[in-house]
């Protein structure tokens, strides 16, 4: 339910953003958590701060062409959304996905302005990407598109206005040649312009492992609270891409069994729990299907209808993509027993299925808590470009670990502040957002 007082609000954002699925979603999540908050401190609803929020900075749309390895010219549509940049320059991830589209960037950017704003670092929000498909492209292609996409991009960027990073579809390949491009273009090595980059030319160790390691980190902080943790607990991670494999890496080392995951053609079950080593075989260098896992893997079956979370697990940790996971797999997860979820893709669960796992008392971590490990360790790259070091794999994960455990502890005390107490969701979107209002107040009305 929303708070009359915010009922406005969301009404101009629905009326102003038509059709816009994902954005509203985003946003009607974020408002029903304010209600206790406005209450608190009417002062935030002065200045149309919230209205503001609402409303991007700046949204940049243009045209990609790139000659394909017929020679045909294929054209794509760039989207860059720089949210809100109250505490920071804009950052937030590029992705390359067939479904974006305007409302999906809003939406991810939206999520980001909280996300960051939790971290604790000196980040704004911000999204972009392509309606350009990866799948099935040559290095040649996915060079040339690059290329493109930034000839136009790079006006727009630099370390101290907007700071984009992989996402769905962009990884290490893709990054290395958005930055060539940008390098070449303004002939300046700048490096904290963009993160996510290979170690070879300034990137951080323990980037690629990031998100997927830090959704652990707050899953493992979660299960805590409840006495346990993940050791001889079965988990079920949806996805097979950077998020997935880091987040079954760090499950594993924890003494916990993957015994699921998935890409866009369907599902592995491998009850002898997976073999990591196969899955990044198969995605990371040979990027085949992960039907190819059962393919090669006799212990496990590949089931290409139904869905994921019909596996039995005592954690499920949604990793691909949004609304994945809807009330009905909420419904059939809990039936089996399911003591946590953890969000490691963006609003990877519809609003439906949050609900009943809070009502059903499963420990919930919602995306932009959970999985803020991916952007905060991003935020750790920018630091280490700006003073020219380098850091180690350990002292990164300490850091990591350490702001895993921050925001989880953030959203926990706050939920209890606001008397909902084990309510993450309440948590990370409140404790968010004073963040970004406080900042906001100071800077006067712009
Ligand atoms: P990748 O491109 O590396 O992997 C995406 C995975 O999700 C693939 O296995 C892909 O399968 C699957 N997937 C994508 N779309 C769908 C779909 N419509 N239905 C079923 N499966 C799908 O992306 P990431 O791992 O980086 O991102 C995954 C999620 O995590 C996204 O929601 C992203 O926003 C979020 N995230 C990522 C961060 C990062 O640091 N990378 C940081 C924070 C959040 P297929 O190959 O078949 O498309």
């Amino acid at each position: 339910m929303i708070d009359e007082k915010l009922e406005p609000v969301l009404a101009q954002v629905l009326r102003r953003n038509p059709g816009e699925a994902e954005f509203h979603q985003a946003v009607t999540e974020v408002l029903e958590s304010l209600g206790p908050v406005v209450a608190k401190r009417p002062d935030y609803l002065d200045h149309a701060l919230i209205e503001r929020i609402c409303e991007p900075e700046r949204q940049v749309i243009f045209r990609v062409p790139w000659v394909d390895d017929r020679g045909d010219v294929q054209i794509n549509r760039g989207f860059r959304v720089q949210f809100n940049s109250a505490l920071g320059p804009y950052k937030g991830g590029l992705r390359f996905h067939p479904s974006v589209n305007i409302g999906i960037i809003k939406f991810l950017g939206f999520e980001q302005i909280f996300k960051n704003a939790l971290t604790g670092l000196p980040i704004g929000g911000g999204k972009g990407g392509s309606d350009f498909d990866p799948k099935g492209r040559s290095d040649g292609e996915i060079m040339r598109f690059c290329q493109s996409y930034m000839t136009e991009l790079h006006r727009h960027l630099g370390e101290y206005t907007d700071v984009p990073a992989g996402d769905i579809g962009v990884g290490g390949r893709e990054i290395g040649y958005l930055f060539g491009q940008y390098k070449r273009l303004t002939n300046r090595y700048e490096a904290g312009v963009l993160t996510g980059k290979g170690l070879a030319y300034g990137g951080s160790r323990a980037r690629t492992e990031a998100t997927g390691y830090g959704a652990v980190y707050f899953v493992e902080r979660m299960l805590g609270t409840r006495g346990t943790g993940f050791a001889g607990k079965r988990a079920v991670v949806s996805g097979s891409g950077n998020v997935a494999i880091y987040t079954i890496e760090k499950i594993e080392e924890l003494g916990g069994k993957v015994i699921a995951c998935s890409d866009s053609n369907g599902y592995i079950v491998d009850e002898s729990g997976i073999d990591l080593d196969l899955v990044k075989e198969i995605k990371e260098v040979r990027r085949e299907r992960i039907s190819q896992y059962a393919a090669r893997q006799s212990s496990a079956r590949f089931v290409e209808t139904g869905s994921i979370w019909d596996v039995p697990c005592d954690v499920a940790m949604p990793s691909a993509t949004q609304n994945e996971l809807t009330g009905k797999d909420a419904r059939t997860l809990i039936a089996n027993g399911v003591i946590a979820v953890g969000e490691g893709a963006n609003m990877p669960s519809t609003p439906e299925a949050v609900r009943f796992f809070l009502e059903a008392g499963v420990l919930f971590g919602p995306g932009k808590a959970a999985n803020a490990g991916g952007v905060a360790t991003s935020a750790l790259e920018m630091q280490q470009n700006a003073s020219r070091d380098s850091w180690t794999f350990e002292q990164t994960e300490r850091r990591l670990a350490e702001i895993m455990h921050g925001i989880h502890d953030t959203c926990a005390a706050t939920a209890e502040e606001y008397g909902r107490p084990g309510d993450y969701v309440l948590g990370a979107n409140v404790a968010g957002f004073v963040r970004v209002a406080e900042a906001m107040t100071a800077l006067g009305v712009i």
